[in-house]
C-alpha cells in the first residue's frame, strides 16, 4: 500500500507545550463564500509535564449535546496545575455538523463516526476522521468519545466500554466506565484502544440531569487515569448488554410511532414495545413492535413520526 499523504488539517496548537491552549485545527476548505477558506474547529490542550494522555471528543454527531456542553466547559476552567499529562480536548469534532445542529456534515453528508480511518485527500469528514485517527489517536492513552441519541433516538443515559480479545484492555475499558458513573454502564462489541464512548439521552437537545452526568463523568474518568487528583466520585451503576440483533426492532410502515414503555421498563418476549400507526386513512391496525427477547428498554425513536426502516426501539439486558 502507498503512504499515505500528510493531512492538510494543521493544529494551531502545540501538543508537546506546557500550559493551557486554546486553538483550532484548521481544515482548509475552499468555498464559494471562502475562497482559501477554513472549516476552524476548535480545540483546547492542557498540559503539565509528561504523563497519561486523555483525547476527550464531542459532537462526533453535530446533534448531540451533552459532550460539547460538558467539554467546551472543561476547556473553559481547566488549570495546567490540575493536570498530570495532557488533556486534549475537542468539544465538536464534526464541527461543521455541529454547526449546522445536524447529525451528518452539511458539506458532505458525511457520518464521522462511519467515517474511520477516514482519507487525507476524501472529503472534508475523510479529512477529520483521518486526521483523529493518524495524529491525535497515537499520542493518546484513553478516549472518551460522547454521544447522544441526537434527533431521532433516546437513551438512558450510559458510558459504554467494549468487549476485546485482549481482557486486560477489556477490563481497564471497563473499569474506566466504571469510573464515569452514570446510572448506566453498557458492554459494547468493538475497538482497539482504551476507549469509551457514551449515549446519554438525544432528542436533539440535552437535558439537566444527563448534562450533570457528562460534566462528573469526565472529571471522573480523568481521575481514573491519574490526570487529574483525587479519586472518582462513585456513584451506583447498573451494567446492561446488548447480547445479539434481537435487542433492535425497526418500523416496517411509515407512520406515527406510540411506545408502550417508557426507558428504563422491563419487557417480557413477544409483549408489544411500540405500535405505528398508519396516518394515510382511518381504520387501519397499527403495526405492533413486539420485543425479541426479554430485557428493558435502552433506547427508543424520537419524534412522533417514523419511516419504514428508521429504529423503533433497542432492548438490552441487565449483566
Ligand atoms: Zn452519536
Amino acid at each position: 500500500m502507498p503512504a499515505l499523504r500528510p493531512s492538510p488539517i494543521a493544529p494551531t496548537v502545540d501538543f508537546e507545550k506546557d500550559g493551557v491552549q486554546h486553538g483550532f485545527l484548521r481544515l482548509p476548505y475552499s468555498r464559494d463564500d471562502s475562497a482559501w477558506g477554513s472549516v476552524m474547529i476548535p480545540i483546547a490542550v492542557a498540559r503539565n509535564g509528561p504523563g497519561p494522555t486523555a483525547l476527550l471528543t464531542g459532537a462526533n454527531h453535530g446533534d448531540e449535546y451533552e459532550g460539547p456542553l460538558a467539554l467546551f466547559e472543561l476547556a473553559r476552567t481547566l488549570e495546567p496545575k490540575d493536570v498530570t499529562g495532557t488533556v486534549i480536548i475537542i468539544p465538536a469534532m464534526n464541527y461543521p455538523a455541529f454547526r449546522a445542529g445536524t447529525r451528518t456534515s452539511p458539506i458532505d453528508k458525511g457520518n464521522l463516526n462511519r467515517t474511520f480511518p477516514g482519507r487525507p485527500d476524501g472529503t472534508v469528514t475523510e479529512k477529520i476522521a483521518d486526521y483523529f485517527q493518524r495524529y491525535l489517536l497515537p499520542r493518546s492513552d484513553i478516549v472518551l468519545d460522547f454521544h447522544s441519541g441526537g434527533s431521532t433516538l433516546d437513551f438512558l443515559p450510559y458510558c459504554a466500554g467494549h468487549y476485546r480479545p485482549d481482557k486486560e484492555l477489556e477490563a481497564r475499558g471497563f473499569a474506566a466506565v466504571e469510573a464515569f458513573a452514570a446510572p448506566w454502564s453498557m458492554k459494547m462489541i468493538e475497538m482497539g484502544k482504551l476507549f469509551i464512548t457514551t449515549e446519554l439521552g438525544g432528542g436533539g437537545t440535552s437535558r439537566a440531569e444527563t448534562v450533570r452526568i457528562a460534566r462528573r463523568g469526565v472529571a471522573n474518568v480523568l481521575r481514573h487515569a491519574g490526570i487529574l487528583s483525587g479519586a472518582p466520585d462513585r456513584q451506583p451503576t447498573t451494567w446492561l448488554d446488548m447480547p445479539s440483533g434481537d435487542c433492535f426492532s425497526f418500523a416496517e410502515h411509515d407512520g406515527m410511532i406510540e411506545t408502550m414503555i417508557d426507558l428504563g421498563e422491563t419487557v417480557k418476549k413477544g409483549e408489544v414495545v411500540a405500535r405505528i400507526h398508519d396516518v394515510s386513512r382511518t381504520g387501519a391496525a397499527p403495526q405492533e413492535i413486539h420485543a425479541k427477547m426479554d430485557g428493558l428498554l435502552a433506547a427508543r425513536h424520537f419524534r412522533g413520526l417514523v419511516k419504514a426502516g428508521d429504529c423503533a426501539a433497542v432492548l438490552a439486558v441487565r449483566v
